[in-house]
């Protein structure tokens, strides 16, 4: 048994309930070190008490990760920085899908799907060692078959780059304020385009990454029975956060997949 200063440490992202906290759950069951983090510092307590109940080694970040904002997010690490602790496992699980479809609603659900991710990833790389893996907990809808082929073309360019995919990103918003999302090819859709978008951030980061040794995957959970997915959903929680544990800490040190999109450890399409 690796000793506590050996345990590979993870961070989760909206741990507080639904996939997140579950995902918490599995991987101090596991054996690994887990940081819960959220929007309320409180929520992130019950869930890592919840987790050590179950016997894992789960707390909870004392400042809130509210990952729609940039200070938020520089507060937590700096937290973490001054700890000195070292991140080896990241999982982008906080999401939201919200109702209805105008500019507002597709700047808020980027700013939490696309750029939360981004920006949380980009704070914490400085904390991740060689041996890494970043999850970007995405989902189905972020397939890109029956995307305009243009708009299709866009996020699968080899050549796309994180700056010109999040100007694409604010394009779509733009597109959406001005009235002509559709006949520029976008989906009505915040959702679909947020994970659409994540997904290309995970192609684009990918080969970069594995020069610092570092994995970079998608994950779809499925339809999972949370807040999000509904009592109708045909996952459990557990089923669907499997899928995302088994990303977080599939083989690394370079052996394990990276750059894919999976579901239940198996590639799936973009
Ligand atoms: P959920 O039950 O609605 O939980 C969402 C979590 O995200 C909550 O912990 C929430 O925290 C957190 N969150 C939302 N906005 C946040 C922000 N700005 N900063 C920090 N945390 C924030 O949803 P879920 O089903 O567990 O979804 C988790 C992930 O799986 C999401 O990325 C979602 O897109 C993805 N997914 C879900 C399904 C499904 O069927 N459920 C399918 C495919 C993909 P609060 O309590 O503070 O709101």
């Amino acid at each position: 048994m690796p000793g506590p200063s050996a345990r590979r440490t993870a961070l989760v992202t909206g741990a507080n309930r639904g996939l997140g906290r579950e995902t918490a759950r599995q991987l101090a069951a596991g054996g690994l070190r887990v940081i819960a983090t959220s929007r309320d510092p409180a929520e992130a307590r019950a869930a890592a008490l919840a987790g050590e109940g179950q016997g894992g080694a789960v707390e909870s970040l004392p400042v809130a990760l509210d990952v729609a904002d940039p200070a938020s997010i520089a507060a937590a690490a700096d937290r973490l920085r001054g700890a000195a602790t070292s991140i080896d496992v990241l999982v982008n699980n906080a999401g939201v899908s919200l109702d209805g479809f105008d500019a507002g609603v597709a700047r808020a659900t980027l700013a939490t799907n696309f750029f939360g991710p981004l920006r949380v990833t980009e704070a914490l790389l400085p904390l991740m060692p060689a041996g890494g893996v970043v999850v970007m907990v995405s989902s189905g809808m972020g397939e890109l078959a029956g995307l305009d082929p243009g708009l299709r073309a866009r996020f699968t360019d080899a050549a796309l780059t994180r700056d010109a995919l999040i100007e694409l990103m604010d394009t779509f918003v733009a597109d959406v304020a001005a009235g002509r999302h559709r006949e520029r090819g976008w989906p009505s859709n915040a959702y679909r385009v947020s994970k659409i978008g994540l997904n290309a951030l995970v192609r684009v980061w990918a080969p970069q990454l594995a020069e610092r040794r570092i994995a970079i995957n998608a994950v779809c959970p499925g339809w999972v029975r949370t807040d999000m997915g509904g009592r109708g959903a045909s996952r459990s929680v557990d089923k669907g956060a499997a899928s995302i544990v088994w990303a977080a800490t599939h083989p690394t040190g370079g052996s394990g997949p990276t750059g894919g999109f999976f579901r239940d450890g198996r590639a799936i399409d973009w």
